[in-house]
C-alpha cells in the first residue's frame, strides 16, 4: 500500500504506545454455529477482544497513534467524551495510565449512583468524570464549546468519542496484519462511527461489510464516504453497510437479541456483547439464513471486543 502523507514516522526518542500497550495477536476461531453450517458457508472470527487484558479490541488499535501524537506533543492530559458504558473510555483510563498520562472523561448525561463497573474501573484507573448534560453533550464536535471544556485542563490533548479520528483510522488499518486474506471471500465487522470499516479499507484486499449498530438509513455510508475522501483514502475494495440490523438503535437490546447471544456463546464458545457483536452475530445468523451469502461463502469476523459492556445486561 502507498504511503499516506500523514504516515510519518515518529521522532526517535520518542517511546511508540506499542511498547507499553503490549499486544497478543488476536486469535482466529471457527464459528460452529447451525445458521452457518446449514448454509454451507464458514465464519471465522478474529478475536480483537483477546489482544489485550482491558485495552480491548478496536479501540486498542484506534488509541495506538492517538497516544503517540499526544506524547508527542506533550500532552499532559486525554480528554475524551463518551456514554456511561463506554468500551472507548474503559480503553482510554488504562491506556493513559500506562502512558502516565493523566484522563479525563466528559460523559453523557448524569453519572449513575451508585457509579455502573464500567464507569468504576475508569476511575479505579484514574480517570476524572465530568458529566455533561444531553444538550451540552450534543455540542461535543463544536470547537468553541471544547475550548471552553478545556480551561484549567493540563496541556490537553482531545481524542474524540470512540477514538473517531485519523490517528484512530491509522491503527485500524493493521487489523488485518499477519491474517492470510486470500482464504476468505469478505470481511464482516459491527459499525458504530464507522472508522474501524474506513480504515480497514486502508489494507483490506477483500470486499468489507458494516453491519450498523445504530439507527438511521443510509447514515453510516454517508459518514463513512466523507471520512475516506476526508482522509484521501481511495478503497480497492468494495463495501457495503447493512443498516436493517440496530434493533431500534444504539444499544437498544430486546429479549430475543439477548437469548441470541446467550445460545451462540453457549453453542460458539465465542464470548459476545449486545451491543455490537451480538448484533453482528445475529446479522450474519439471520443473512445466512436467508439465502444472502453463496454456498462456499468464507467470511472474516470481526470481533470489536468491549466484553466489559456485557456486565450492564443480565446475561
Ligand atoms: C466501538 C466499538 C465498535 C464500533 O467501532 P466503530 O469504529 O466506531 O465503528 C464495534 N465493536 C465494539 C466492541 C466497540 O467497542
Amino acid at each position: 500500500m502507498k504511503q499516506q502523507p500523514w504516515q510519518a514516522t515518529l521522532p526517535a526518542m520518542i517511546e511508540p504506545a506499542s511498547s507499553f500497550l503490549s499486544i497478543t495477536l488476536p486469535q482466529l476461531q471457527r464459528v460452529d454455529h447451525p445458521d452457518f453450517a446449514s448454509a454451507g458457508i464458514s465464519v471465522d472470527v478474529l478475536r480483537l477482544d483477546t489482544v489485550h487484558p482491558v485495552v480491548s479490541g478496536n479501540k486498542w488499535f484506534k488509541l495506538k497513534y492517538n497516544l503517540d501524537t499526544a506524547i508527542s506533543n506533550g500532552a499532559a492530559t486525554l480528554v475524551s467524551f463518551g456514554g456511561a458504558w463506554s468500551n472507548h473510555l474503559h480503553a482510554l483510563a488504562c491506556a493513559g495510565k500506562l502512558a502516565g498520562l493523566q484522563t479525563l472523561a466528559f460523559v453523557r448525561g448524569e453519572l449513575p449512583v451508585p457509579l455502573n463497573d464500567c464507569l468504576a474501573d475508569c476511575i479505579a484507573n484514574g480517570m476524572r468524570l465530568v458529566p455533561l448534560s444531553r444538550e451540552e453533550y450534543r455540542r461535543r464536535h463544536d470547537p468553541s464549546f471544547v475550548t471552553g471544556l478545556l480551561e484549567n485542563i493540563e496541556k490537553p490533548c482531545v481524542i474524540p468519542e470512540g477514538g473517531a479520528n485519523i490517528d484512530g483510522l491509522r491503527g485500524c488499518a493493521e487489523i488485518l496484519q499477519g491474517i492470510d486474506q486470500a482464504v476468505f471471500h469478505q470481511v464482516a465487522l459491527a459499525c458504530g462511527t464507522g472508522t474501524t470499516l474506513a480504515g480497514l479499507l486502508m489494507t483490506s484486499s477483500l470486499p468489507v461489510l458494516g453491519i450498523q449498530v445504530l439507527k438511521g438509513e443510509g447514515y453510516l455510508r454517508g459518514e463513512v464516504a466523507s471520512m475516506l475522501s476526508g482522509s484521501g483514502i481511495i478503497p480497492g475494495v468494495d463495501w457495503r453497510i447493512e443498516d436493517r440490523f440496530h434493533r431500534g438503535g444504539y444499544a437498544r437490546v430486546d429479549g430475543e437479541l439477548l437469548d441470541f447471544c446467550r445460545t451462540f456463546e453457549d453453542t460458539t464458545g465465542v464470548p459476545i456483547e449486545p451491543v455490537y457483536s451480538g448484533k453482528l452475530m445475529m446479522a450474519l445468523c439471520e443473512m445466512a439464513a436467508t439465502g444472502v451469502f453463496p454456498a462456499g461463502h468464507r467470511v472474516l469476523a470481526i470481533h470489536g471486543g468491549g466484553l466489559q459492556g456485557k456486565r450492564g445486561y443480565f446475561i
